[in-house]
């Protein structure tokens, strides 16, 4: 069989890492003419992703472009300390991190060329066709490929998508937007690797400091209306920075003093989610990660949700014919994926939450972690272990 993948973000290069796994030719074909591109924002991969990528034996490469962040808390803008959560670690000890968006990719696809996957860049997918028993990718240079089946990871923009559920939903606003930042010189009194998330009086504010004294941080601000990047680009940074000064303020947290320490200057990122098309393939083609499903970065799940579908989908292809194999990666993800949209959609009200509502939240937030938001209930997320050696039956 060969494996046709557009698409070399984080799903792309783990599925052809996957699919060699499983005894499966691909070439993964991505429109960008280098890789890593999107350099900046900061993102967290949880344990569920990294035992994912352990199945490939590359959970300790893209650790290492990382640091460890073993331990979240979760704080009210008023001081309470909401709870805390210590998900389990890989058996080698190995636990969540946070990392650069463009580290992750760099890494993934270093990892995976050390293997030979092939990946050929400024390939753009523009059209999907079906010729007898084969899948043809058009692209925007003229070229095409053949092979036997296609898997669109070609995110949130899909043009996969397009064909394989053209009446999908659309990408749908959180009602927040945010940004993030590194301050340096400021010895927070906090231990490394801790993840502070402030559920604040005017905003959400997520922080840790580094081993080296180094703080990443990003702040979410509610807006009812959803923000054009060129309206929140247009604003001078010495603006925002006093804005987002006058926000975090108000709170019992070190989310000013952040601010105060951080060179200004922002790129700013509006939230989106999306819920998963009725059929994630048409023919013998199918999607996986963003292209499918878009979780929004308040889950900071997309990653890993990118990383257990690409290999589910190996499994599938492994197990049964192609025509089985398909419907059952479906039917693997869907349940999963609606819990982790379910979990994304509460956080996200909590965080845009304003005046009443926001008073509500606080009164009644005690209450919710100790239900939702202990270990125990994260348990499925967090531990989720896909068993790659068992039998996939139709
Ligand atoms: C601000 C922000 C913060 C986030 N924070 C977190 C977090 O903390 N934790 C977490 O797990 N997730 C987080 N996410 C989400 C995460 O980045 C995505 O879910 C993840 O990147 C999805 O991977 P993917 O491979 O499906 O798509 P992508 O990473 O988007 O990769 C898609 C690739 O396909 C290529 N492509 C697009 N169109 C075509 C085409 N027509 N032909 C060929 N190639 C094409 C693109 O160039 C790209 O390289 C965050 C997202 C944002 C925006």
């Amino acid at each position: 069989m060969k494996a046709l993948i557009i698409g070399g973000g984080i799903a792309g290069p783990v599925a052809a890492m996957a699919l060699q796994k499983v005894g499966i030719d691909s070439t993964l074909y991505e429109a960008h003419p280098i890789g890593a591109h999107g350099v900046g924002t900061t993102m967290g991969l949880s344990t569920n992703g990294l035992a994912a990528l352990q199945i490939l034996d590359a959970h300790r490469a893209i650790a290492d472009a990382g640091f460890p962040c073993p331990r979240g808390v979760m704080w009210l803008g008023d001081g309470r300390r909401l709870g805390e959560d210590v998900p389990t670690p890989l058996p080698d000890g190995t636990t969540a991190i946070q990392l650069l968006r463009a580290d992750l990719y760099a890494a993934l696809h270093e990892h995976a060329a050390t293997r030979g996957v092939r990946t050929e860049y400024g390939r753009r997918l523009v059209e999907v066709d079906h010729h007898g028993d084969q899948v043809v990718a058009r692209f925007a240079d003229g070229g095409e490929a053949v092979g036997d089946v296609l898997i669109g990871a070609d995110g949130m923009r899909s043009a996969t998508r397009r064909f394989v559920a053209p009446g999908a939903p659309r990408p749908r606003y959180c009602g927040i937007f945010g940004t993030n930042g590194f301050a340096h010189g400021l010895n927070l009194d906090t231990e490394p690797g801790t993840f502070h998330m402030v559920f604040g009086r005017r905003a959400f504010f997520g922080y840790v400091q580094r081993e080296d004294g180094c703080v990443w941080w990003f702040v979410n601000v509610p807006a009812t209306r959803e923000p054009a990047p060129a309206e929140l680009a247009a604003i001078p940074s010495e603006q925002w920075r006093h804005r987002l000064h006058e926000l975090l303020a108000v709170d019992a947290s070190p989310a000013a003093r952040i601010i105060q320490a951080t060179p200004p200057g922002y790129d700013w990122f509006v939230s989106h989610q999306m819920k998963a098309p009725r059929t994630w393939h048409r023919g013998r083609a199918v999607l996986i990660g963003d292209a499918a499903h878009v979780t929004s970065p308040s889950s900071g799940q997309g990653a890993a949700m990118a990383i257990e579908d690409a290999i589910e989908l190996a499994r599938c292809l492994r197990d049964l014919p192609l025509a089985q194999a398909l419907p059952a990666y479906q039917r693997l993800r869907e349940g999963r994926l609606r819990k982790v949209h379910a979990g994304a959609r509460q956080v996200n009200r909590s965080k845009s939450a304003t005046g009443l509502a926001r008073v509500l939240r606080d009164a009644m937030f005690p209450v919710l972690m100790k239900r939702f938001g202990s270990p125990e209930a994260l348990a499925w997320l967090y531990d989720h272990r896909i068993d790659f050696d068992s039998t996939v039956t139709s």
